[in-house]
């Protein structure tokens, strides 16, 4: 037994070893002598390897794989491995059942740990393991003086080219690529991160899976592309494309659109259908990746929320009024409440379109606006939340505990904010009995649930 302090390992140190574990981030986890973890890409539990050492700090490692001695029958032989080392698809070396089962292991290790009682069902599969996504950001770089289009290896903002996405929807990759040679076509630079130079940034690409329509954002560093005219004459001749942004990101920031855009061609928003409703979504306003699987995840929230005629229904972190729209003709009312003013005023007309008169829409943080109502003894029996990763600030579960929805249906895309807010809710007097993992995106390690509590 090594001394505590000690670490058991040395940087470019040749070691054998079986993986135990698959960390949320997708990495193999190797504890070496008294438990010291190695994580290593690309490993899989139950596999024996060869790795070579490539940090050793104080109370972790990390390692390379340098050779297979023994292979998980959950591996699915990966022969474009840029998926892999790129964050597009980290779970690709798993076969689609293991990743389900992986997804629903995660959640019930998370809340093992909270001493949370619910029971986590089997993932719900998602119809397509690939080419489900209906949205690209695409950064743009050059490379060897060319541009290019890509995705950054995993945790870096090396730019690894490619112009097949695998989980993308076909139609936007064809896209993207064909901006990527008319960009080349007018010589127009790429965007420099290190020296903030260059002009574009960004691809944005999101096609409406039921009507076929394309928006075009492109996020340059610019106010004005050089050639625009022509640049945006090119790309709006390429098939479906029914709208061109351009989106000016002058600052120094990972965030991918800045706050200024310009439709330079056709419509600012799309069209598109989610379970018969109709919606019009701007390229500022979220919109759930997989069209396909959204639908099975509002279907199985709207079964647990077993929503009555008489009913009130807040719908918090809203977004365009999908759910809310969704669900508006089977109760009195919906009262949306989301952040984005464009998403909110998307929401408005999307109610319009959908000839629904019992909703209301208002802009501002959830964690402000619900305790507001409350306060004024706004009446509430079923709270709907869908919140960003971050999951439910304090201010808003303090809200919910003292107006005492009857029924409270929580989406959540982070089961590590998901177990902490579980606790505080069903320690402030609400039950739970099941989670129920859908899979909104296949060979990625992101994990969407849907819990449903009552109270006592
Ligand atoms: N329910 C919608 C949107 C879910 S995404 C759908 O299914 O499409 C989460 C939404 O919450 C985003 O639209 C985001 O803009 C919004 N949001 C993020 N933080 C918020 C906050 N603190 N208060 C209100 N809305 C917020």
């Amino acid at each position: 037994m090594a001394n505590k302090t000690e670490i058991p390992v040395r940087k470019n140190q040749v070691l054998t070893g079986t993986v135990m574990d698959l960390t949320y981030q997708a990495m193999g986890v190797i504890k070496v002598d008294n438990g010291y973890p190695i994580f290593i890409g690309n490993a899989l539990p139950g596999e024996e390897i060869k790795y070579l050492v490539t940090k050793a700090n104080k109370n972790y490692g990390f390692g390379r794989l340098l050779e297979f001695i023994t292979t998980s029958p959950d591996r699915v032989s990966q022969e474009n491995s840029v998926y892999l080392q790129t964050g597009i698809a980290p779970l690709a070396h798993l076969t689609y059942e293991a990743q389900l089962k992986f997804k629903q292991e995660q959640i019930s290790a998370l809340f093992q740990k909270d001493k949370l009682d619910l029971t986590v069902q089997p993932t719900l599969a998602a119809p397509e393991a690939t080419h489900y996504r209906n949205k690209a950001q695409i950064p743009v770089r050059a490379i060897d003086g060319q541009l290019e289009t890509g995705f950054y290896r995993q945790r870096s903002h090396h730019l690894v080219p490619m112009t097949d996405f695998l989980i993308q929807d076909p139609k936007i990759d064809a896209t993207v690529k064909e901006i990527r040679d008319i960009l080349r076509a007018f010589n127009v630079p790429a965007y420099n991160e290190e020296h903030n130079s260059g002009v574009i940034r960004h691809i944005m690409v999101r096609r409406a899976r039921k009507t076929g329509q394309q928006m075009v954002v492109l996020v340059t560093r610019q106010r004005r592309l050089p050639q625009e005219a022509d640049i945006v004459d090119a790309i709006s001749e390429l098939p479906e494309v029914s709208s061109i942004i351009i989106n000016y990101n002058p600052k120094v920031t990972n965030v991918i659109l800045g706050m200024q855009e310009r439709p330079v061609y056709g419509n600012s928003y799309l069209e598109d259908e989610l379970l018969g409703k109709k919606f019009r979504i701007s390229a500022q306003s979220f919109y759930q990746v997989n069209s396909e699987q959204t639908e099975n995840l509002y279907r199985q929230a709207i079964k647990l929320a077993d929503l009555q005629p008489d009913e009130i229904v807040v719908d918090a972190y809203s977004g365009i009024g999908t759910i809310g729209i969704s669900i508006a003709d089977h109760v009195k009312q919906v009262r949306e409440i989301e952040i984005v003013p464009e998403a909110i005023a998307d929401a408005k007309i999307n109610a319009q379109l959908n000839n629904v008169d019992n909703m209301d829409f208002t802009v501002g943080l959830a964690e402000e606006i619900l305790p507001e109502w409350v306060e004024k003894g706004q009446k509430i029996d079923v709270l709907i939340v869908d919140p960003p990763r971050k999951g439910l600030q304090p201010e808003f579960i303090d809200a919910v505990l003292k107006a005492r929805p009857k029924k409270l249906v929580y989406i959540s895309c982070n089961p590590a904010t998901l177990a902490r807010d579980l606790r505080l809710l069903i320690d402030g007097g609400y039950n739970g009995t099941t989670t129920q993992p859908v899979d909104m995106f296949p060979m990625s390690n992101h994990i969407e649930s849907v819990t449903a509590l009552t109270l006592n």
